[in-house]
Parts: C-alpha cells; structure tokens; sequence
C-alpha cells in the first residue's frame, strides 16, 4: 500500500501528517493507498510558494505558457491509456469510460494551448483627439480547486491547465476517494516542462478546502461536487472576497415525444441512466414521456436489464461499481424510499452480486415508473444506476415539470420535430440542452454552463468564460502628444 505524497514547492513529498485517508479499489473495497490530510503548515506552505512563484511565472510569455500545454497535450495523449488504467482502478469505471474521462481533459488542455488568441484584449483607435484605448487581460494570482471523485482526470484538467496558461499559479485539492489519477497528471505536467511550483497538489477533506476558501492570497476557487458543498463554497469562498466559480449537483431530466425514433431513445437512455453507474453529473436520471409511458417503458425495461456492473476489464460489463459502501447504502435507502413512497419498482439494483468480486459495491440497473414531483427517488441526486420515469400530457408540461426543478445542469429532448425541438431549447430553464443527444456536454471551446442550483457563481469552467474567471481586466487610456500641448488645464469632464 502506498502513501499518496503531496506535491509540495515543487517536489513529490510525504506528508508529515498522522492523519491518513484510505484509498480503496471499488470493486474489492482492498486498501490501495492511503491519502494524507495535509497539516496547516503544509497548506501555508503551499500556498506561500504558489505566490512566489506567481511572480516569476506571470513574466513567462504567453507563448512559451502555451507550448507547456501543448507538450502537456502530447505527453497526456503518448501515457493515455495507463492513466485510464489508474483511474479504473481507483473508481472502478469500465477502461473504456475512464478513457473517454482522461479523453475530455486532454481536449480542454487542447483549448489550454490556444491561450495567447484567448486572452487577447480589445483596442479602439481614436476614443478622443489623439487618445486610444486598449485592455489587456493580466492573471489574478493564486488560484485553487476542489474536485470530486466521479471524474479525477476530467475535472482537474477542467481547472488547472485553464489557470495556468493564462498566468495564475494553481493549488490543486483533489478529491480524497481517487487521488492516485491527479497526482499522474501532476507528474505529467512537470514532465512537459511546467515549471516548479506553478502547480501545487494538497489532499485532505473541509480543513484543507477551508484554508484554501479563507486565506487572502488565494483570489479564485473553483469547486465542482455536491449540492451541500457546493453552497457552502460558493458562500464561504465570497464572504472571503474571492471569485467563486462552483458546480453542483443535478437532476437531469429526459424528455421523449411520441414521435421520436425508438431505438436511439432507447440506446439513449440506458446508456446515460447506467453508465458509469449513474455517477455523472449529467446522468439521465428522469425520463418524462409525453403521452403514453407504457408505449415505451417495457422495451426500456428489456434494455436495460441486460446492462450490468463489472470489473474495470469485463470487456462485457456496461459499467462499474458505485465508489463507496456508503454512496452504495445511499442509494439503496432511496430506491427503498421509491418503493414506500409508492413508485413500481420494474428493476431492482439492489442486492446486485459479480462473479468472483463478492465485496464490491454493486448496484444493478434500477427502473421506476409512475414516479411523482413528492418522491425522493424524485427529489434527490441519486448519483447511482436508477432511471425513474414519468408521463406527461404534453410537451408544455414537460417543460414546466423540468422549469420547475431547482437544478439546471442538462437535460434532453428525442423528437423528430424541428417545432418542438425550437420551442423546448428556447423555454427550459437549463443551461446545457441536448435535442436527440442524452448528454450535451460541450467541448471546451463553449463553456460548461449548468444553471439555477447546479452552478453557483458568475463565470462558467472552460471556453472563453474561463479565462474571464481566471484573469482581470485592465483598461488603458493613453495619449502620446504629436504636437506642443496648446490646450489649458481642465478642471471639468470634457465633452467629446
Ligand atoms: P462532494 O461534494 O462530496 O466532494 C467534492 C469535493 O469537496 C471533494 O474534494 C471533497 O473532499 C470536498 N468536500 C467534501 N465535503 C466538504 C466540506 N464539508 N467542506 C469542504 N469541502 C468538502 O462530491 P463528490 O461526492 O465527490 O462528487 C459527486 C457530486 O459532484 C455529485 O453531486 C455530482 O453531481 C457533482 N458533480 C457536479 C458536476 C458539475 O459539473 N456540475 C460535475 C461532476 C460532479
């Protein structure tokens, strides 16, 4: 078993901590390593250097800051798939979805490299008689992120190469489930030549993310997790006179018209409601059919029944196990909740076993209908195999249905009408919207742009609004004189 270091000034370090975390394979629930809860004199640490080293890294020209990241891109793409085999192993997904998770941060990193047209400024020749002005976009300083377990390439990748690029220097606090796949992607970036310091990785829980949230030099926190956190962040990081930029949980609702195409609303909805056992802020977890329910549901129900949990490298298993004993008790109240609460339970996860991995955290493909609004199954994020299905009358309905659900972070419509297609992606009230695409996530030259209680802040991770996050704006206003000043002082604002 091994200690989990910090990567402390610049060095990969053993915490001096007593305080350790267990880090497990979800699949067996073995110990695989253990992460330690930085001390307070760590975290000053770090977060002194990371403001030293502010100072040198700000000169580097942007240039050289986005050749880091393109050989950062390189050496991500040549160790690819033994970083998917990392990140398998500590949260069990399928290798080919931990792939696709080492996949979507390589691309941001993509979008990293672009940094010198990103972070260009605006310029007006002429605002006055011989007056031009220009901004320029200047990095905030010490910035920080806390991330969560269910994607621990993905969502670091989000954050740091972002921040880094346009100048800032980066602590990086990774969740304490799956720490083993950041800290690769930290060897990494040191590889492609990032300078020492410039990135800084701290493990721990609410202490470590405290000082992070409370400690003047620290001027940006980016947070993505739960909802509970996510608040206490977002209220927390700003009471603190920082910028906040924090994702939170979802409900992601499904909406599927009597004339969309059967099969791909099928393929659509078992892979997004199981895939990755459900844990993905972006899971399908709701499935409103407008019109008859039963038309669908049966052929559902036959789908997804033949989904099943297995080990990292079942060729045949559609997905893993769920990443805690805890998540895995949290999820098997609330299907329980469905049941007293009067849903039909069509699928029981529940009790789910896998051939030769007898402690595994496994929960089957789970399906309810006739679900309501004062359900819990509802009601809360689920993060776990569990498809719940409703009926609407139309698609009027299905929108107030989802409008009035407090998060806003995806949602979808199958339909074969470009009307209903234009009217539900002009009135629901959520930030990414997919028509005949289950998981609209955008590519990191948009914006990751979850709405109403799934985002908590300003300005979204990724795309252009990232490097708004991660930088200030300056204005200049400057006049060279081309002539001898005939003019007289001023002592009121002039008119131009
Ligand atoms: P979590 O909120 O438990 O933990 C996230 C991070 O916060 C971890 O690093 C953890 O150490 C830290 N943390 C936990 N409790 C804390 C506390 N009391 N104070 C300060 N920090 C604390 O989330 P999780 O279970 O790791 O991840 C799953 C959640 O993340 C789901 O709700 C999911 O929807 C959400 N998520 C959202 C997005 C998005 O883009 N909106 C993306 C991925 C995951």
């Amino acid at each position: 078993m091994k200690n989990v270091p910090l990567y402390l000034a610049g060095e990969f370090v053993d915490s001096q901590t007593t305080d350790w975390i267990d880090v497990t394979n979800p699949a067996t629930n073995e110990v695989i390593a253990r992460a330690p809860c930085t001390t307070h004199a760590e975290m000053q640490r770090a977060i002194a250097h990371a403001g030293e080293v502010f100072k040198s890294w700000k000169e580097v020209p942007v240039s050289e800051r986005a050749r880091v990241m393109l050989r950062y891109q390189a050496l991500l793409k040549e160790h690819h798939d033994d970083i998917a085999k990392i990140l398998s192993r500590e949260t069990g997904k399928t290798f080919e979805d931990a792939k696709g998770d080492v996949w979507r941060g390589i691309e941001v990193v993509e979008h990293a490299a672009n940094i010198p047209s990103l972070m260009m400024g605006e310029t007006v020749e002429n605002v006055a008689r011989e007056i031009d002005t220009y901004s320029y976009t200047q990095p905030l300083g010490v910035c920080a992120g806390i991330t969560p377990f269910n994607f621990p390439a993905m969502i670091p990748l989000w954050m740091f190469p972002m921040a880094i690029a346009c100048g800032n220097t980066f602590i990086l606090k990774p969740s304490e489930q799956d720490p083993l796949t950041p800290m690769r992607l930290a060897e990494l970036f040191e590889e492609a030549g990032a300078p020492k310091g410039v990135l800084q990785v701290v493990h721990g829980g609410k202490d470590q993310v405290d000082m992070l949230l409370t400690d003047p030099a620290i001027k940006a926190v980016s947070f993505v997790g739960s909802v509970p956190v996510g608040r206490y962040i977002y209220e927390t990081g700003t009471r603190n006179m920082k910028r906040v930029q924090s994702l939170a949980g979802a409900k992601n609702h499904m909406v599927i018209m009597p004339d969309a195409d059967k099969q791909q609303v099928i393929n659509a909805l078992v892979g997004a409601s199981v895939g990755a056992a459900g844990q993905r802020c972006m899971a399908i977890s709701v499935a409103v059919f407008v019109g008859d329910a039963q038309a669908w549901i049966p052929d559902v129900k036959d789908a997804l029944a033949k989904a099943r949990p297995g080990a990292w490298d079942d060729k045949g298993a559609s997905f893993g196990p769920i990443i805690s004993g805890r998540a895995k008790a949290r999820i098997e109240h609330l299907i329980e909740t469905g049941v007293s609460q009067g849903a039909n339970l069509l699928l029981d996860g529940r009790g789910c076993t896998v051939d030769g991995l007898p402690d595994g955290n496994w929960v089957g493909p789970t399906l309810f209908s006739g679900v309501t609004t004062e359900m819990d199954v509802y009601k809360e994020e689920v993060f776990g195999p569990v498809l719940a299905c409703m009926e609407v009358g139309s698609l009027g309905e299905a929108i107030s249905l989802i409008n009035q659900s407090p998060y806003g972070n995806g949602t979808s419509l199958f339909t074969s009408s470009g009307g209903a297609a234009r009217r539900f992606q002009h009135e629901i009230e959520v930030g990414q919207v997919g028509i005949n695409i289950p998981i609209p996530v955008p590519l990191p030259f948009f914006s990751f742009t979850g709405w109403k209680g799934s985002f908590y802040g300003d300005q979204h991770t990724y795309g252009k609004q990232a490097v708004r996050f991660y930088t200030e704006t300056k204005t200049v206003t400057a006049r060279w004189f081309s002539s001898e000043a005939t003019s007289e002082a001023n002592f009121s604002i002039q008119l131009r």
